[in-house]
């Protein structure tokens, strides 16, 4: 009994439509598996495809879903698993209908989502004119964002279609995939050793760049047809007498070769087309791998062969895994032929590459020899060549990491960056420009708000949020890899150090004037720079921020004959401006940064080899304390204001140090205290000594040169047996 509802259900029914029964029928199926329930899985995907795609066309006036159907048709053709051709059909769901990943997942399961959304990925990255020198790193970025292989083997079977079915385009368009697929997914094609797909594209663009020129070729291979038809069969049936004698079950025929290799040996050997010898090969497939040794050696005592022409690529495999004997004889005309020996399965490999290894294996078939210099690759053949191979760990193994030291993410309009690991949004904003980057607010990475430190990964889609009031900090310089973004970063805080030298020296050099009541002087002054060697008045202000130039100088040179005295405190008052203005002789060292204002904290005061963290604080530089001050500001609200430094000091410099100690107040115990430190050579440089209730409270200020040094002499001094206690101090 026949439900009405059959024709619009037919896994009840069974009765699919015909297209899809012949996609099915096209379908390599697992041995032992549920044939009814993959069958079911992929009507599902099929059916939901078509309905969605209800009403899109494509530039030949066919329903969008025949382009879908095709590309599921050409993955059953290539053998793929039933999770690839369901993923083939639904390829252009996310990007050409409003159904969303969340849906597919919900449907089809992760699997088959994550393929889909690789595809759609890859769909969003175009390859122009201006970046054809990048195509090495275009493959690679495809290779990278796919994570899986069999999204770029979905990918290659929909270019395949695509330019299968080109000419419907407008011409313009033609030739931009055209060359895209020229120079992307053909190079890409050999590499992952899938010939046939190769070949055929190379067709396909020889075809649509070089229209005259192919269908010159194809008259000319139709014209010859008959005449090479009957050269082979010479050839072949002496071969195919033998091989029957050893029992050898062969498939021998001859196969033209491409177009596009017949018109490249035209073009490279300036050849016409009856020049060219080589236009076919013999193909001789047999079972094993002997039997190609058999039958090159049966063909050899028949013809003789060209030494140089022949090639033993079952030994020694091309990287790329293609796998056959090629041998050139002279046949009993003299005429010159290719014979390419291979077992079917070299044949399966050679055709579809590393696509084969998606295959449904009839049983543990053995594992081509697969070389390549590319890891993932090897260990894969590693693992097929394991008999216990645990197939989950396999498909893990196809999550490509081939290129671990750079990611590969996008701009929101789909463009793509290339950025070395650990690389964060500010490296990103740098590289789409200095502007972007040097304004730098926040980040969106895949639509979501996520701080500047985040790592980026590969395929991360990263929007950055600018304001016109943002710019970089200090803080930016540990966040940031890449050499761009630290430039303009450094450049960026050079600049702000420079206008506050300048505001500074302003600012001593107008105070000064009013001190010495020689306001009047000012403008003089400022029209002087050019008598300093200098370019410009920020120059000279800059000049008397940092010290180099003083105001006594200035007077010096613009009135030598008037006697202007300028006071102490007034030269002090320069004085602690240009030592806080000057950062090198205080022994800090900072990353990337020079000349930068510097003060120790007054709290901790810091000697070399303790921890020390800088603070910044605009318009008065750096002030550097140890790791552990209590004054410290607190830190999670203003982490971008600290930034890492380092001593950077001669080991004839010295810093003080405090110290506490607390013994029994017996006499001499000052002078042993002394001794004792002496005795490490260390100079005192003030004692302050209180005594209560038989104990002495006593501080020292020490002169060393690091912590080390002042640590051996805590250990030394409480080691005085009178000695109770002993620390280092700030207060
Ligand atoms: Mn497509």
């Amino acid at each position: 009994m026949q439900s009405p509802l059959s024709k619009f259900m037919p896994q009840f029914s069974g009765e699919y439509p015909k297209p899809f029964v012949s996609l099915f029928e096209k379908m390599t199926l697992p041995v032992n598996g549920d044939r009814e329930s993959v069958k079911t899985k992929v009507w599902t995907a099929y059916d939901f495809a078509k309905h969605r795609h209800e009403g899109q066309k494509r530039s030949s006036g066919k329903p969008y879903f025949e382009h879908c159907l095709a590309v599921g048709q050409i993955l059953a053709m290539w053998g793929m698993d039933h999770s690839t051709i369901i993923a083939g059909l639904l390829h252009d769901i996310i990007e050409d209908t409003d159904v969303t990943l969340q849906d597919l997942e919900q449907r089809f399961g992760k699997d088959i989502a994550e393929l889909v959304d690789g595809v759609s990925k890859l769909g969003g990255i175009q390859f122009s004119g201006k970046q054809a020198k990048q195509a090495g790193n275009f493959m690679k970025l495809l290779l990278s964002v796919a994570k899986d292989l069999r999204v770029i083997i979905i990918k290659f079977a929909d270019r395949l279609h695509n330019m299968r079915t080109i000419n419907f385009l407008p011409e313009e368009k033609q030739i931009r995939i055209a060359e895209e697929t020229k120079e992307i997914y053909i190079p890409l094609a050999h590499r992952l050793g899938m010939a046939a797909v190769k070949w055929e594209l190379e067709d396909l663009v020889l075809k649509t760049i070089h229209k005259t020129e192919h269908h010159e070729i194809e008259k000319k291979l139709k014209a010859s047809k008959k005449e090479r038809d009957k050269i082979i069969q010479n050839v072949i049936l002496p071969v195919k007498r033998e091989l029957n004698k050893y029992n050898i079950d062969a498939n021998i025929y001859g196969r033209v070769k491409s177009h596009s290799s017949i018109f490249g040996k035209m073009e490279r050997r300036g050849k016409s087309f009856e020049e060219i010898f080589d236009i076919y090969a013999i193909r001789i497939i047999v079972d094993k791998v002997e039997e190609c040794y058999l039958a090159l050696g049966i063909i050899h005592q028949i013809y003789s062969p060209i030494q140089d022409r022949f090639k033993d690529m079952i030994a020694t495999p091309k990287s790329n895994g293609y796998q056959s004997i090629h041998t050139t004889i002279i046949d009993s005309k003299g005429q010159l032929t290719e014979i390419q020996i291979r077992t079917r399965e070299m044949e399966q490999t050679a055709e579809i590459g590393v696509a084969a290894h998606w295959r449904y294996k009839e049983e543990h078939a053995m594992a081509p020899d697969l070389d390549s210099n590319v890891k993932w690759l090897r260990e894969l053949v590693n693992i097929l060549k394991d008999e216990s191979s645990d197939p989950a760990e396999f498909m893990n193994l196809l999550k490509i990491d081939m290129f671990d030291d750079e990611i590969f993410v996008f701009t929101p309009k789909g463009d793509l960056e290339k950025l070395p690991v650990n690389a964060t949004p500010i490296d990103f904003a740098f590289q789409i420009h200095s502007e972007v980057g040097l304004h730098c607010l926040g980040c969106k990475i895949n639509h979501k708000i996520f701080p500047l430190n985040t790592k980026l990964k590969n395929g991360d889609i990263v929007e950055i949020i600018t304001s016109a009031t943002q710019e970089p900090s200090y803080g930016w310089l540990k966040l940031v890899v890449t050499s761009k973004a630290r430039n303009f970063i450094n450049r960026h805080l050079r600049a702000i150090h420079s206008e506050t030298g300048i505001k500074i020296g302003k600012d001593i050099l107008e105070k000064t004037l009013r001190r010495l009541k020689r306001k009047n002087d000012l403008e003089e002054i400022k029209e002087s720079f050019a008598k300093f060697g200098l370019d410009s008045l920020d120059q000279l202000y800059e000049s008397i921020g940092n010290g180099t130039i003083l105001v006594r100088d200035i007077f010096k040179k613009l009135k030598p004959k008037e006697k202007i005295s300028l006071e102490e405190d007034e030269e002090e008052d320069q004085a602690r401006f240009i030592d806080f203005a000057r950062s090198s002789s205080k022994g800090i060292k900072l990353q990337g940064i020079k000349d930068l204002m510097v003060s120790f904290g007054k709290c901790c005061n810091p000697i070399p080899g303790d921890e020390m963290v800088g603070f910044i604080t605009r318009g008065r530089g750096l002030t550097v304390h140890r790791t552990n001050c209590s004054s410290l500001p607190i830190l999670n609200e203003e982490s971008d204001r600290l930034m890492p430094v380092e001593w950077d000091v001669s080991k004839k410099e010295l810093f003080s140090a405090r110290i506490k100690v607390i013994s029994q107040d017996s006499p001499g115990i000052l002078k042993k205290i002394s001794e004792c430190i002496s005795s490490l050579n260390i100079n005192i440089s003030s004692v302050d000594l209180k005594v209560m209730d038989n104990f002495s409270t006593a501080y020292f200020i020490v002169k060393v040169n690091n912590v080390i040094q002042l640590d051996r002499m805590m250990k030394k001094l409480i080691a005085i047996k009178e000695i109770d206690f002993v620390e280092r101090t700030d207060k």
